[in-house]
């Protein structure tokens, strides 16, 4: 009498080793203790998404702050969604964000550590040692159905409103005669192999998960596929074995994979293998005419992190806006410690929100801009040049034409107690100054400036020819903007908005309308960064020129 035995070594001759083999060679860590061993496991479908982005800043988080370990396995055995290179690309742009990992996947050439490989099509090995056990113990068998037979069988239960899938008395190989399996495979009936479950869907399963609390689910009794058709495990299985031989302590994944929470159970306890501790994330959302939905690759474009890096949102910014998402009590923290790095915070499950966070892009702007503000002009300048260097050549041939200049642009009502609040990413700086570049400059259609058209063009000239004639810049912003309270006097324009206001027929306009026609005679724009530092940027022969250049055209 054939026995599981046989039936184990037909389908895997070539293994020998065993799961004490693996136990021995995959030791437990020696960390210290409440250390957390956790890890990102993104499938390489293509691009980061947001909430990819989201749920491995958490993983990297509480790795570190645990002294514990963090690590990338790439989860690339659904070889039809795989997009070529698109691995090494995820570790690229993680590194963005400074989520590197201690240990793991990070490139098709390279990976560090003592618990790999680290991508899963590279473990074979390792599954076909569990699943041949399993197959031993009578937990796992071949099964011959063909996809017809699974549609047909779905179609019946379907009709007769009964649990779909292949469970119970509609598992049709589940108590397959051994010999008879043996002779199946012996003539070359394809198969694949299931897990045999022993559950129950009349009975709960009890679960404390890290975020969500006591849970009680309704346990598993389906069995489900572990090894497909090409020999490569699915992720239920592929999990169970990487994340004990890895030694993960924290499963952190999104909350889709819930649902699927009693197979995994099912199957560490089957195996048995002690169950690591489960954090079920929230999922990223959206609000879409006031429903919520998940972010959704093909209709948002904030679903990829991509669209944010091109953009030119601080990583920082973005970051901390990921953070207020992770753990309510972040921004209560950021407001009482303006001075520390969001390094510093420390990232908590009983914190977590329970149910889907909200994604919301103005906040991520308004973030970003509030932490713009207080970066040095010098670092700003190195970001920024990093990003034009990638996304917008123009800028970055203007910025490396001349960086100290570059940088006091970016200095203008900066580095100060209340800096100015003008910039949420990179890209809205150029448009913003670019007049400051001659060349640039130059474009502008200086007959098209918005005059004001009260005033007639001939006393605009007037006034820009006499700033031209009196120049003087070496003055202090108080000095500079009483020299053109002067300007305006003497031109029969207020020197004060609020006297004008009180009698607008004894005057031509007032010291606003003044410093208008040198804003866009200099900048071509009527608004442009606080006048006084453009005019000392720009300095003296640039700003005669400029001007010069405007009075031909009145
Ligand atoms: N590869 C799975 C995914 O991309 C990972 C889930 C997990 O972290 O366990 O959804």
């Amino acid at each position: 009498m054939a026995d599981y035995r046989d039936l184990a070594n037909l389908i895997f001759p070539n293994i020998t080793e065993t799961i004490e083999d693996l136990e021995k060679k995959y030791p437990k860590r020696n960390l210290p203790e409440g250390a957390k061993v956790i890890r990102f496991a993104p499938s390489p479908t293509g691009f980061l998404h947001t909430g990819s982005l989201f749920v491995s800043l958490v993983d990297c988080y509480l790795a570190h702050q645990s002294n514990g370990i963090f690590y990338i396995r790439l989860e690339d055995t659904d070889t039809k969604r795989e997009i070529t290179g698109s691995g090494e690309a995820l570790v690229e742009q993680l590194k963005t964000f400074d989520i590197i990992p201690d240990e793991g996947y990070i490139s098709e050439e390279a990976e560090l550590g003592n618990y790999g490989p680290y991508k899963q099509s590279d473990r074979s090995h390792i599954y076909n040692i569990c699943i041949k056990h399993l197959i031993e113990m009578g937990r796992a068998y071949p099964c011959f159905c063909s996809a017809e037979e699974l549609a047909e069988l779905r179609k019946e239960q379907e009709a007769r409103r009964e649990i779909p899938g292949y469970y119970g008395k509609y598992a049709k190989y589940r108590d397959y005669p051994i010999e008879q399996a043996i002779q199946k495979i012996k003539e070359g009936t394809p198969y694949i192999i299931r897990f045999k479950s022993m559950g129950d869907h009349n009975h709960k399963v009890f679960f404390h998960d890290e975020i969500k609390g006591d849970l009680e689910l309704t346990e598993n009794d389906q069995d489900i596929v572990i090894c497909k058709s090409d020999g490569l495990p699915t992720y239920h299985f592929a999990h169970l074995v990487d994340d004990h031989f890895m030694r993960t302590t924290h499963i952190t994944r999104g909350e889709e994979w819930l649902p699927s929470l009693p197979i995994h159970l099912e199957l560490f306890d089957t195996i048995g293998f002690e169950r690591p501790k489960y954090a079920h994330l929230p999922v990223v959302m959206k609000m879409d005419n006031g429903v919520r939905r998940k972010l959704s690759k093909r209709k948002d474009e904030e679903a990829a992190v991509s669209y944010f890096l091109e953009q030119g949102y601080p990583k920082y910014g973005f970051i901390e806006y990921l953070l207020t998402i992770a753990n309510s009590n972040y921004e209560a923290w950021r407001n009482e410690n303006l001075d520390k790095d969001y390094t510093d915070f420390q990232l908590s499950f009983d914190k977590m929100a329970l149910d889907g966070a909200l994604f919301d892009i103005a906040k991520v702007a308004n973030i970003s801009k509030e932490r713009m503000a207080y970066r040095k002009a010098e670092d700003l300048k190195n970001e920024v040049k990093e990003w034009a260097k990638k996304y917008d050549k123009n800028f970055y041939n203007h910025i490396v034409q001349n960086e100290d200049y570059f940088v006091s642009i970016l200095n203008i009502e900066r580095e100060k107690e209340k800096p100015r609040k003008d910039y949420a990413k990179y890209s809205d700086i150029y448009p913003i100054i670019s007049f400051f570049y001659d060349d640039v400059y130059e474009q502008i259609d200086l007959k098209q400036l918005e005059w004001n058209p009260e005033i007639s063009k001939s006393e605009i000239k007037q006034v820009l020819e006499d700033y031209v004639e009196n120049i003087e810049l070496n003055l202090s912003e108080e000095e500079w903007f009483n020299s053109i309270k002067e300007l305006a006097v003497r031109h029969g324009f207020a020197d004060n908005i609020k006297v004008w206001k009180k009698d607008k027929t004894a005057y031509k306009g007032h010291v606003g309308d003044i410093s208008e026609f040198l804003r866009l005679s200099l900048s071509g724009k009527k608004n442009s960064p606080n006048l006084y530092y453009v005019l000392q940027i720009l300095g003296k022969d640039k700003v005669i020129n400029r001007i010069k250049k405007v009075i031909e055209t009145l």
